[in-house]
């Protein structure tokens, strides 16, 4: 049998009329949303609708995230770049290790970061393809996820950072902490009341490494937007780190403003108090202090740059260290930054040897750069000026660091 409208009541046809006309109203408004709000038309497209489709096998190990249940926001996109890039255009890994360069960053840091990674590249990743993770608090643009997957010769993972991870955790008073933080920022401390920037404090101090597309890998190497490398790398600073049994490096070290950790050396001295048998015996104490641990002389490692073992982030130990700090509140009451967090962690809780620093590496992150001198500038090509190194300033803590081993 056929219905037709022309066969039906007056009543009917009205019923039928308005239906569709609520039909095509609906379907209207999903065509405008779809193409002038990005983030809807991802969230309804068939591909996240329907379970899942996509072959991630070409992401190698890389974790499907696309349904993060945990997160309120639209959910990860591991990107296909694949889909309209050349096949040839993002390598297989030749490195031999299990490592990641990890990039937090902001969409509009696109044509930095871009820049940053062409140097990145030449000097280095073009010989081993380790692939990239990009992390963020906020969904990547297809504009930066463009921008980053051209620049780069490997594989890329866009991943979003999930709430519980990023937001102030609940034991955190927000009014307290937005009243320290004016007080903090009017007493000169950079950032002071900037809570997006304490939260990226605490996600690198102790969530990085537990993110659902980090826990496959043992090591990374962190970059930030605009940081410039100088020199050729002929070797692979991942194999080194496995190689000697190296659990974190660095390539410049220098003081912490004091006025954003007040208590924060009250609170190790604490730590140390009750953890005694958490501290390394040969431990690089030297490095932080000047008079036995009394008093922190603000040395720190600069976090912007680390290659680092994620074995030491998820140890026990250093978790102890991690939740001692976040239950104090400082992260928020005060600004205590990933650097002086894992600083302190890497210098009290390793033996000293664990700790390498990478002469090799020439890098710069605004306003301080190490260049390598000499043979070892000549050697890797490098491209900065060796007066304008920084290691030997008064301000650098590096020529501390060596003498604790020529101490020894
Ligand atoms: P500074 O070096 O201490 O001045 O801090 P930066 O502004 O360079 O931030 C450190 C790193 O965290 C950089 O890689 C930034 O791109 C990233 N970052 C800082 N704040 C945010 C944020 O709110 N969201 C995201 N996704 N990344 C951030
Ligand atoms: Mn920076």
């Amino acid at each position: 049998m056929v219905f037709t409208l022309r066969g039906s009541s007056y009543k009917t046809r009205g019923i039928a009329f308005y239906c569709i006309l609520v039909f095509i109203i609906l379907v209207g408004i999903h065509v405008v949303l779809s193409t002038t709000h990005e983030q809807y038309g991802r969230m309804t497209s068939i591909s996240q609708i329907a379970p899942t489709w996509t072959n991630h096998a070409s992401w190698g190990k890389g974790t499907d995230t696309t349904h993060d249940a945990t997160h309120n926001a639209p959910p990860a996109t591991i990107h296909q770049i694949e889909d309209h890039l050349p096949q040839e255009w993002h390598h297989p890994q030749l490195g031999l290790e299990n490592a990641t360069i990890l990039i937090l960053a902001r969409n509009y840091e696109f044509k930095d970061l871009a820049k940053t990674l062409r140097q990145l590249e030449t000097r280095f990743n073009n010989k081993y393809h380790y692939p990239y993770t990009f992390l963020s608090d906020e969904a990547f643009s297809d504009e930066f996820k463009e921008w980053t997957s051209l620049a780069v010769s490997s594989k890329v993972q866009y991943g979003l950072i999930p709430r519980e991870q990023w937001d102030p955790p609940s034991h955190i008073n927000l009014t307290l902490a937005d009243e320290l933080g004016k007080k903090l920022q009017a007493n000169g401390a950079i950032y002071g009341d900037r809570i997006p920037y304490k939260n990226m404090c605490r996600f690198n101090s102790g969530y990085f490494f537990r993110h659902e597309m980090i826990q496959q890998y043992r090591y990374y190497w962190r970059v930030e937007p605009s940081v410039k490398f100088f020199c050729d790398l002929d070797f692979d600073p991942f194999t080194y780190m496995r190689e000697h049994d190296k659990k974190y490096s660095f390539t410049i070290s220098l003081k912490e403003f004091e006025n954003t950790i007040p208590t924060l050396w009250n609170t190790t001295k604490e730590f140390i108090a009750e953890y005694p048998h958490l501290i390394a015996p040969d431990n690089s104490m030297g490095f932080l202090s000047n008079d036995g641990g009394d008093t922190y002389n603000l040395c720190h490692f600069w976090s912007n740059f680390e290659i680092a073992d994620m074995e030491f982030w998820r140890s026990e130990t250093y978790m102890t260290w991690f939740n001692f700090l976040d239950r104090k509140g400082g992260f928020y009451y005060e600004r205590w930054g990933d650097a002086p967090v894992h600083s302190i962690a890497a210098a009290l809780l390793l033996p000293r040897e664990k700790i390498h620093f990478f002469n090799e590496i020439g890098y710069r992150h605004e306003p301080f750069e190490h260049c390598p001198q000499g043979a070892v500038h000549q050697k890797g090509r490098c491209s900065c000026e060796e007066k304008n190194n920084f290691d030997d300033n008064w301000y650098s803590c590096t020529t501390r660091f060596h003498s604790m081993f020529s101490l020894i």
